[in-house]
């Protein structure tokens, strides 16, 4: 990116799946539920309720902490962080401001071949607030709050301005949310809230060593946006920095429809959040023994499997990493590795067939898959013994991808095979010879060239899928007799 360089660093919130909110006992799974029925006294922050901390949301926050080589503490607090908006009914927002949860972690990328370390400042846990859905034009306007998401669980995860690139942000991204997917503390759904990211930006032009001022960025929820935002907001500061104009610092807004981000908000106009300790939550404080514990209960980490994956199955990097990337491909991958028994075959039809069609038909839950690994057996077998050439297996490899039928029925029901049966081909032959006659006089008073008639014939009758060395060897046998 030339002598301009990006500084990127991000605050990300995941919504962490436990059964009940942060502090009260509220089902915490409200996505697509009605307005307002996941509520009470405490989440909607009625006089006199009294909060009580949800000790799996502290474990949650414990694992990906760990997970994410934090320093975990054994004693952290909650504060008050206040600010007045609808979505927000008790005026503020628990969270933990003076007293993180967990300081000091880092999470390593793979950029370009390349490894790289992100610093993680801290993370923390916090309540979320509600959501404001604003209908009609500003003469009509009508503004709604549904409270349902108030309390439901969040950790928050600051990292220094370590990020280079954008594309750096979004594998950052990436890699948090299989992290945090591995470990089960939460969906890593972007589309549904569950993993949200601002992206912090300057740009230091690295010959005048002049830095601009920083720019955050809201309102993105895919990697991609987070993306194309940041590069939006790169060229912009650029341009600003070349024409020695100023950047102020404020928010801004990305808007998907237009491709770029506006101004929501000068840093100037935000609130001063008067934070204090809450005092009607005790600390948080989790002995040695129950750390350990959590620490050692975690599985097999992204990383860790990749590495696993190389040396035991003999995978290539890339292919490890992307096998790895998510746990449920992984799991299908070595059950299918199991009784296959062919680690990078099944791997190369992973790559290709498989995330492609993913790809194409919007899978991305291996879960809902319909291909299993019984599937990959048999179409390996249909291939080792000659039954369909490879790229008939790719196309028999689709239609099971879509109906979950058994390969071996989507040949017979495709008339798919490749016609070995001599029987088959005689019958063919015999009905052809029976047709013209006069080719077969040819042949035999020394018209060698005529059998491509007849094996032209036979590829009608099976639509291309005979094989004409068989179809020779049948003739002459026929010719002979
Ligand atoms: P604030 O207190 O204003 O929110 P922080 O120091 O807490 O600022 O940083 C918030 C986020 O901004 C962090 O993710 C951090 O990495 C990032 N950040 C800090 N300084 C810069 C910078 N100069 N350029 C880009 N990002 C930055
Ligand atoms: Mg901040
Ligand atoms: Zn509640």
């Amino acid at each position: 990116m030339g002598k301009y360089k990006p500084v990127i660093g991000l605050e990300i919130h995941v919504q962490l799946s436990t059964r009940t909110k942060l502090f009260c006992s509220c089902s915490a799974d409200v996505f697509n539920s009605a307005p307002n029925t996941h509520i009470c006294p405490v989440c909607t922050g009625q006089p006199g309720a009294l909060p009580v901390t949800n000790e799996e949301a502290i474990e949650y926050a414990v694992k990906a902490a760990y997970a994410m080589n934090f320093k975990v503490h054994e004693y952290s607090r909650f504060d008050r962080k206040n600010y007045f908006y609808p979505d927000l009914p008790k005026g503020y927002q628990i969270t933990q401001y003076f007293h993180p949860i967990a300081t000091n972690g880092y999470l390593e990328l793979d950029v370009d071949g390349k490894k790289k370390k992100v610093r993680l400042r801290r993370l923390h846990v916090e309540e979320d607030a509600g959501k404001m859905i604003h209908e009609g034009d500003s003469m009509s306007a009508k503004s709604f709050v549904d409270y349902n998401r108030s309390g439901v669980p969040l950790i928050e995860i600051v990292t220094e301005p370590d990020i280079e690139s954008p594309k750096e942000a979004r594998l950052f991204l990436e890699k948090l949310r299989s992290i945090v997917r591995y470990i089960g503390i939460s969906s890593g759904d972007m589309e549904k809230g569950a993993l949200r990211c601002d992206a912090n930006i300057s740009v230091v032009d690295e010959e005048s060593g002049r830095s601009s001022n920083r720019v955050e960025v809201k309102n993105m929820n895919s990697f991609k946006f987070v993306e194309r935002a940041l590069e939006y907001e790169y060229s912009r500061i650029v341009n600003a920095m070349k024409n020695g104009e100023n950047v102020p610092q404020e928010t801004r807004g990305w808007i998907t429809r237009d491709k770029r981000t506006i101004s929501m908000r000068s840093k100037e106009e935000e609130s001063d959040y008067r934070y204090f300790p809450e005092p009607d939550i005790p600390p948080v404080v989790i002995s040695k023994e129950k750390l350990e514990y959590i620490r050692r209960s975690l599985p097999e980490l992204p990383d860790e499997k990749k590495k696993r994956f190389m040396d035991e199955y003999g995978l290539p990097e890339y292919d490890a990493s992307v096998i790895t990337s998510d746990k449920d491909l992984a799991d299908l991958y070595e059950m299918t590795v199991k009784i296959t028994g062919k680690p990078k075959e099944t791997s190369n039809w992973f790559m290709t067939e498989l995330l492609r069609m993913m790809n194409e038909k919007g899978v991305d839950d291996v879960e809902n898959l319909k291909v299993t690994p019984q599937h990959f057996k048999e179409i390996f077998d249909l291939i080792d013994s000659g039954r369909v050439t490879k790229n008939m297996a790719k196309e028999v490899f689709r239609e099971v991808f879509e109906t979950g039928k058994s390969p071996s029925e989507v040949v017979r029901n495709k008339g798919l095979e490749v016609v070995t049966d001599e029987a088959r081909i005689k019958e063919i032959l015999l009905e052809a010879m029976k047709r013209n006659p006069k080719a077969v006089e040819q042949y035999r008073s020394g018209k060698q060239g005529v059998i491509g008639y007849f094996i032209g014939q036979v590829m009608k009758a099976t639509g291309g899928k005979a094989d004409p060395k068989v179809v020779q060897k049948v003739f002459q046998g026929i010719i002979k007799n």
